[in-house]
């Protein structure tokens, strides 16, 4: 198939690695262009489905903070959560891809698509469906103070 160079106009075969009147590099196009659709179509399939254990704090929570000692040593301790909001529980997104745990605070960004997968509380849980929750119920709902 031919197409136009998107450098020179010129017809160029689908085919080429380069543009052979300017130089332009076809295939690697194509290929970012094949890569771009795919991703927004990946980003247009999010959906908030349910919820799942917090990533962080293992669903209690909870999770374990270090903090430092006169002496120089570190020290061990459970902290609350932020993420969760000690519930223990975060959205459960799916798309395409698959299923994502998505702090409650960056859903709404997520599932618009501005919120990208290791960004920060983004985590993507594979394929599959991921496991049921540890606990029968979430923990008391505590919003933190900022
Ligand atoms: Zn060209
Ligand atoms: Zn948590």
């Amino acid at each position: 198939m031919l197409l136009s160079c998107p450098e020179c106009n010129r017809d160029v075969s689908d085919r080429a690695t380069a543009c052979p009147q300017c130089g332009f590099p076809i295939a690697e196009h194509l290929r970012d262009a094949a890569e771009q659709r795919r991703q927004a179509e990946e980003r247009s399939s999010r959906a908030a489905i349910g919820e799942v254990d917090c990533t962080i704090c293992l669903a209690r929570g909870f999770r374990t903070i270090s903090l430092p000692l006169p002496d120089g040593r570190q020290r061990e301790q459970f902290d609350w959560c932020g993420v969760c909001e000690h519930t223990g529980r975060v959205t459960l997104c799916k798309s395409s891809r698959g299923y994502f745990a998505v702090a409650r605070v960056h859903v709404e960004a997520f599932v618009a698509g501005t919120r990208e997968v290791g960004d920060d509380l983004v985590v993507f849980l594979g394929p599959n469906e991921p496991p049921p929750h540890r606990y029968p119920s979430p923990g008391e709902r505590v919003v933190t103070e900022p």
